[in-house]
């Protein structure tokens, strides 16, 4: 079985894609203490409790810091981070002031040469038709630059109500913001396809469940949805027994377009690199493996065009040198 270098796997060139801001609070700068985590369940309510002593921007930018700081330990090239506003109660209702609070340490990152940084703004699923249209309206309105698209998640246990949420999705699509969506994680094969056909997600946040509808996996391969993907994360919530069951392998060998995030990487303890080793160790995947995993992430990521194609291009310079 071929053993890939860590090093060599912080070098490859590579997106996060599915990289909650939530996820990124370290316990720490808000004095508390994590609990064990086993459930989707008790994660979200971990997250409201880490969030809502979010109040200072200057802990904002603390936060944005670590972030691009672990992206670019990771090897990084850019970072799609979901913010959910509900889970920061400081926040919900001036959100162009959290956002300018995140924006110097991500400016200050992209002009050192760290890694890009997009804002995807994600709506609760248990949040009502008006509340979710408001929403969108509002990030629409506030244009602010770092905002790139939106997504939605929370537990779809009580229902995906993906029909309360179609107008929010088609009014961001109509304002230019691509569209991402949890869905075949705390819900099947249908919560998939239905983010795609409802919401018209570009990308899918999970998916893993889609493994339950043959034809909808085909569909999937046939348009080309990338499914963002990450692995421990399901280990600890339960949804797989452990990475080596994890069907990452199998619907990347069914022609998927698979990539490596870590979701929540504070509250697991896990960074980005970690994560693509371990895959490598249980699927026994090489370099070329990796790198088609990393080109994944980045022509998925919500990158302007032209840093995508610089991407691509450095990432192509990386696993094959010889090409020039
Ligand atoms: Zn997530």
């Amino acid at each position: 079985m071929p053993e890939v270098e860590r090093s060599w796997i912080v070098a490859l060139p590579k997106a996060e894609v599915h990289l909650h801001l939530e996820g990124c609070v370290a316990p720490a700068l808000v004095g508390q203490r994590l609990a064990p985590v086993t459930s989707l369940a008790q994660l979200l309510a971990q997250l409201d409790h880490l969030c809502g002593a979010v109040r200072d921007p200057e802990q904002l930018a603390e936060i944005a810091r670590g972030v691009v700081g672990r992206a670019s330990a990771s090897g990084a090239r850019h970072c799609d981070i979901i913010v959910n506003p509900a889970h920061w109660p400081c926040w919900q209702r001036q959100l162009g002031a959290m956002f300018d609070a995140l924006e110097r340490p991500f400016a200050e990152a992209e002009s050192e040469g760290g890694p890009s940084v997009g804002l995807c703004v994600s709506l609760s699923r248990t949040l009502g038709r008006d509340a979710a249209d408001e929403l969108v309206d509002t990030v629409v309105e506030l244009a602010h630059p770092r905002v790139v698209g939106i997504s939605i998640d929370g537990n779809e246990a009580g229902g995906s109500h993906n029909e309360r949420f179609a107008g929010a999705f088609a009014r961001a699509a109509r304002a230019g913001l691509r569209r991402c969506a949890h869905a075949g994680e705390s819900s099947g094969a249908d919560g998939v396809r239905e983010a795609l056909e409802v919401l018209g997600a570009e990308r899918i946040d999970h998916g893993i469940r889609c493994l339950e509808d043959p034809t909808l996996v085909a569909e999937l391969v046939d348009r080309g949805v990338p499914l963002d993907l990450c692995p421990t994360s399901n280990v600890v919530l339960g949804l797989v027994a452990d990475i080596a069951s994890h069907p990452i392998e199998r619907l990347r060998s069914l022609g998927v377009a698979v990539s490596v995030n870590t979701d929540d990487p504070l509250l697991y303890g896990i960074d980005l690199a970690g994560e693509y080793e371990r895959c490598a160790d249980a699927f026994g995947w090489d370099e070329a493996v990796l790198g088609r995993v990393a080109r994944t992430s980045i022509e998925s990521c919500f990158a302007p065009p032209a840093r995508r194609a610089d991407l691509l291009a450095e990432l192509a310079r990386f696993v094959e040198p010889s090409a020039g």
